[in-house]
């Protein structure tokens, strides 16, 4: 995994003048290479998401809201925005609580850097983690999952945590949390989980644990998308995917 990519960030806020600490996540989460921009835009509120990872090669398939980040990124820095290869927007939500809660800031970006990291190293991973976040809850029919559950986002939630622990420390980062929790920012359940997870610096077996998830529903699963490549032709991200029943071979 090569280390060489580099941030630019497009911080509106202006909250500092530069970011080392975000450029030493960065550095730690070996995103690379290739030019990533990460948007901190106080106009960006994404109610059910703390942040979100784009490659550019996947834009034409991402929805509305993206959209309205893509064009917040380009109105900001629209020359730099043509030469960039990954996004990652952070919420407004988060963004606001970035001095007070510096360390819980930095998991959220760390978790987005997280996404890219499991892009890079595997475009085709991250589609069909990206599939079946979007099709799990109608293809399986009665299973409840939260968003935090599915195993690339619990992985993402391990990355972000361990990320920034290294810059913050662990206890710091540990002692936010519950004092996040009690300030009521959040939703106290999104957050619980984060307590308890054990910290990890890779995604290391990832591929066995979506199939694992996932092949219980195999069936549904293929033909919603197929469904979906049928319905929204050019626009499905299913696209992507050369060949769909290899996804589920270990
Ligand atoms: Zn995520």
């Amino acid at each position: 995994m090569s280390s060489s990519g580099n941030l630019k960030i497009i911080d509106r806020w202006k909250h500092k003048k530069d970011d080392p600490e975000i450029q030493e996540a960065f550095k730690i989460a070996t995103v690379g290479p290739g030019t990533s921009i990460l948007l901190l835009d106080d106009s960006i509120d994404m109610p059910n998401h703390y942040g979100l990872f784009l490659p550019k090669r996947l834009y034409r398939y991402s929805g509305h809201l993206w959209d309205e980040v893509f064009r917040s990124a380009m109105r900001y820095d629209y020359d730099y925005s043509l030469g960039c290869e990954y996004y990652i927007a952070i919420s407004s939500r988060v963004n606001r609580i970035r001095k007070e809660y510096p360390a819980f800031f930095m998991y959220v970006c760390a978790h987005e850097m997280g996404h890219a990291r499991i892009f890079l190293s595997n475009p085709e991973l991250h589609i069909f983690s990206s599939l079946l976040e979007s099709f799990f809850k109608e293809a399986s029919g009665t299973i409840k999952i939260n968003p935090w559950e599915y195993p690339h986002e619990k992985r993402c939630d391990q990355f972000g945590l361990s990320v920034a622990s290294k810059i913050y420390s662990h206890d710091t980062l540990k002692a936010e949390i519950p004092q996040l929790m009690n300030s009521r920012i959040f939703n106290a359940d999104n957050l619980e989980p984060l307590l308890l997870l054990p910290e990890r610096d890779n995604f290391n077996g990832l591929r066995d644990e979506l199939i694992h998830f996932s092949i219980s529903y195999k069936n549904e699963l293929i033909a919603l998308w197929i469904e979906d490549l049928r319905r929204c032709g050019n626009y499905s991200l299913v696209n992507e995917i050369k060949d769909i029943e290899s996804l589920f071979v270990h």
